[in-house]
């Protein structure tokens, strides 16, 4: 029987994959990808799946499940293979007495997920700590090691790497410090939890205790038993436009390289959508986590297409009221909600 790819993905959606590998080792994720490309079979490349939306017709090609192994630490930082759990990689680096991840602490997926949007969280993102990513340019057909100012980091959530299925993420190079103690803390709610004055330094590994405390509240760590947690974490990016509407004015706003940033939890629970919102709507199998208004949710038997339709419901509804249009953060394949950007399937 065929893998489905609602078994892969974190929020329990996806039909088939027409053809399923798991690779285990580097070497072998570019040769899988390599035959693949001179079969001309489509490829789709899945970490932990946790931001990833797949459409219920599955993927009519070779679904390769990146689990290649390796971890090194060393005095400077750490090397990781692409397939390595993101969450025991910051663990590790903390207990072998580097700093710098802290913060980074309880996010789903896998180390070569990372770089794709780059990942942040309470202050930090992936590519302050990253120096060098070791990629398969697919057509190009070479392997190379990048600096991080060649993966394309700028405004929120953006890389080389997102929406493009050109390159496979094989390794990274992280740079970290040898210390104890956490970088200065940057959100008043950390700060709050670890009983220190917005920025100081903390205990390293207390921040990544206070951290997950945070997320778990927030269903931002996984827990099968929890379907507010059944979700891609954001769905909705936080918009950035050259121009806030008067409408939106109130919405808090912070300084991107593309413009104004917007929060997107703010304007989806300020349109009346509040976290929880969706349990009597359709066949109550979507929603919004009742933790946080920004994760739709599947609370146990959606389809991709409800999933989609719910997204749309809630996208248009904070366009009637702040006239800000969202957008998916997640990767949506084989799946849209009108005109958002979707990744080319091969
Ligand atoms: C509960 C929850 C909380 C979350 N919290 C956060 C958060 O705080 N901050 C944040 O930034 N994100 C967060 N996320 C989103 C997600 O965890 C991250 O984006 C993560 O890095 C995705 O990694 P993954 O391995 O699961 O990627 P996948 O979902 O498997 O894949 C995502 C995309 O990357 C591509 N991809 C995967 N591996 C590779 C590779 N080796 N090379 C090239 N492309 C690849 C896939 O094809 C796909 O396009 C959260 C998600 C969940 C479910």
């Amino acid at each position: 029987m065929n893998t489905m790819l609602s078994e892969l993905t974190t929020m329990r959606l996806g039909g088939p994959a027409k053809a399923y590998e798991v690779v285990t080792t580097t070497d072998d994720l570019v040769s899988v990808v390599r035959e693949a490309d001179s079969a001309g079979q489509p490829v789709l490349l899945v970490g932990g799946g946790s931001n990833l939306v797949v459409g219920d017709q599955g993927f009519d090609g070779l679904v390769v499940r990146v689990a290649s192994d390796g971890i090194r630490i060393d005095d400077e930082g750490m090397t990781l293979a692409a397939g390595v759990h993101w969450d025991t990689a910051v663990r590790l680096s903390l207990e072998a007495g580097m700093a710098g991840l802290e913060t980074l602490s309880g996010i789903p997926g896998s180390a070569g997920g990372t770089p794709v949007q780059n990942v942040g969280a309470y202050g930090s993102l992936t590519s302050e700590f990253l120096e060098s990513v070791t990629v398969f340019d697919r057509h190009r057909n070479v392997v190379e090691v990048w600096g991080p100012e060649q993966c394309g980091f700028g405004s929120h959530r953006q890389s080389v790497f997102k929406h493009s299925r050109r390159y496979v993420v094989l390794e990274l190079r992280l740079r970290l410090a040898k210390d104890v103690m956490s970088r200065p803390i940057k959100y008043d709610k950390l700060a709050e939890v670890l009983g220190v004055p917005v920025g100081t330094a903390a205990g390293a590994r207390e921040v990544r205790e206070a951290v997950l405390q945070l997320r778990t509240a927030r269903g931002m760590v996984l827990d099968t038993d929890d379907h507010d947690t059944w979700s891609v974490g954001s769905f909705f990016i936080n918009p950035v436009l050259p121009q806030v509407p008067e409408q939106a004015a109130e919405c808090p706003q912070y300084a991107d390289p593309a413009g104004t940033k917007l929060s997107a939890a703010w304007l989806i629970d300020n349109a009346g959508f509040a976290p929880g919102y969706g349990r009597d709507w359709g066949r109550g199998t979507v929603g919004l986590s009742s933790k946080h208004a920004l994760a739709v949710t599947n609370r146990g038997g959606a389809t991709t297409a409800e999933v989609m339709s719910f997204a749309a419901h809630i996208r248009d509804g904070v366009e009637e009221v702040f006239g800000v249009r969202l957008g998916p953060e997640c990767d949506l394949v084989n799946c849209q909600f009108d005109g958002t950007p979707q990744s080319v399937s091969s």
